[in-house]
């Protein structure tokens, strides 16, 4: 699954700060742009604060990490795997 997909299935709510009515956005499409107009009163949203572009940021490299689980293992397993090794050298050196 790639991070497009993920996050064209994630959706968050994001209040207007016009008439405070929430509206579900996707999550990629948070991270894509820098406004969108509320449904309810037609005013503009804004994601290019401070604030909403650290979130942005954030919410990205979250993507990011949870489409790659399967390299985390492969990285996890190494360094266990380099471990029993160091310990089985250090076994074999003991006097
Ligand atoms: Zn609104």
């Amino acid at each position: 699954m790639s991070t497009e997909e993920l996050g064209y299935i994630l959706k968050m709510p994001v209040p207007c700060p016009h008439c405070l009515q929430e509206s579900e956005q996707m999550v990629a499409f948070l991270i894509n742009n820098e406004n969108f107009r509320c449904l309810e009163c037609s005013g503009m949203v804004d994601l290019a604060s401070e604030e909403w572009f650290a979130f942005r940021q954030k919410l990205s490299e979250a993507l990011t990490a949870l489409q790659r689980p399967a390299a985390a293992v492969t990285r996890y397993k190494g360094r266990i795997s380099a471990q029993q090794r160091y310990r089985r050298r250090r076994l074999c050196e003991r006097p």
